[in-house]
């Protein structure tokens, strides 16, 4: 059986040849674009696990003739002609988990953080000042966390919170009641109960055309309690303007943010300019990080290993289990 990993950059296919195992011919063939892998290559591949390097158009797909799975190495597909590959009888999968703990604590690492002072803490102590004095330190016990979007990154954060006893409400129109009382937590039924409601304010919705710019003026028009904005998502669900407006008027008190809108950031987001000139405005009340979120040297074996396993299943005419174009058109 032949493997082909198109666009693995650095590593070997190791990981990859322990699951499938002798017989496999695992191929990977460092390329960043399709023209770098030839057509016969292409043709007699019977899987492939994708990173993100190439973009699986109407054209590639018909190169393929023996190929039953395109697996993406990751939770995206956007890279992937989902129709073109269905009608090839191409089974496309992904793994959609690999980071969800990661996420999640990353997520809890930045409330904490936050919500004991830390960076301003931290950055006093550089300057040998070992004063109490900061506006963020608070009690966790009995504080609201309001999470936008109870899919699997939410619900694991929600747990998280619960452990420190923050109280959860969430958000989220596309799943069926029973989950708030399986959780214990509350569900509400629109956006502006969670701005209202909410001490921290925690995004987990994928990049929608509804999703897009959701948190934005409107949003923080209603913010009650000078909030804590965090978001591991997507950047573009914030309004990075109306965030930067609202953490210098006091309406938000503080943000985490792994993701941001321009990814690396430029000279376009003032928010993220001022962050990085140290001002004084947005001292201790800001932490980002590099859409990190999901890494730890664990969940990237994970993401190769489940991948890898994915791909196996399907050649041995087994279920797929995270199948993305299974859609009836
Ligand atoms: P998921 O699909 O399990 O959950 C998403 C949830 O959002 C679903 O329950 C869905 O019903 C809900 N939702 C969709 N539209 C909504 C809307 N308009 N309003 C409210 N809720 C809505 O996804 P997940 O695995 O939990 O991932 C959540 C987010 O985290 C995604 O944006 C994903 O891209 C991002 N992510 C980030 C990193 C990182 O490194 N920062 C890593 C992995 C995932």
């Amino acid at each position: 059986m032949n493997i082909l990993i198109p666009d693995v950059l650095r590593e070997s296919g190791d990981i990859e040849s322990e699951i499938f195992g002798t017989d496999a011919d695992i191929i990977v063939g460092k390329a960043t674009s399709h023209e770098d892998i030839t057509d016969e290559v292409w043709s007699n591949c019977d899987a492939i696990l994708a990173f993100d390097q190439i973009i699986y158009d109407k054209d590639l797909i018909s190169k393929l003739t023996k190929c039953k799975a395109i697996v993406r190495v990751g939770v995206g597909y956007d890279n992937v002609d989902l129709l073109a590959a269905k009608n090839k009888d191409i089974l496309v999968c992904n793994v959609p988990d690999y980071g969800t703990e990661e996420v999640a604590d990353h997520t809890m690492g930045m409330l904490l953080s936050l919500l004991r002072g830390l960076p301003e803490y931290t950055r006093k102590v550089q300057q040998r000042n070992y004063s109490r004095a900061n506006n963020m330190p608070t009690r966790l016990r009995s504080k609201i966390l309001g999470i936008i979007g109870l899919g699997r990154i939410g619900i694991a954060t929600a747990m998280r919170a619960k452990a420190f006893g923050i109280n959860i409400i969430f958000y989220d129109p596309y799943i069926k009641d029973g989950i708030d009382k399986a959780l214990n937590i509350i569900r509400v039924d629109t956006l502006q109960e969670i701005a209202e409601f909410s001490d921290v304010i925690s995004i987990h919705t994928p990049l929608t055309s509804e999703t897009h710019g959701m948190v934005d003026e409107k949003f923080f028009g209603f913010v009650k309690k000078e909030p804590i904005i965090l978001n591991t998502a997507r950047g573009l669900i914030i309004d990075l303007s109306a965030l930067d407006q609202a953490m210098r008027k006091g309406i938000v008190k503080a943000a985490g943010l792994d993701v941001l809108p321009v990814e690396p950031s430029d000279d376009s987001q003032q928010l993220i300019v001022d962050y990085e000139n140290d001002e004084e405005w947005l001292r201790g009340r800001l932490v980002v990080t590099p859409h990190i979120a999901f890494y730890s040297p664990q969940a990237y074996e994970e993401m190769r290993k489940k991948a890898a396993q994915e791909a196996l299943r399907v050649l041995n005419g087994e279920k797929a289990r995270n199948c993305v174009n299974d859609f009836y058109e």
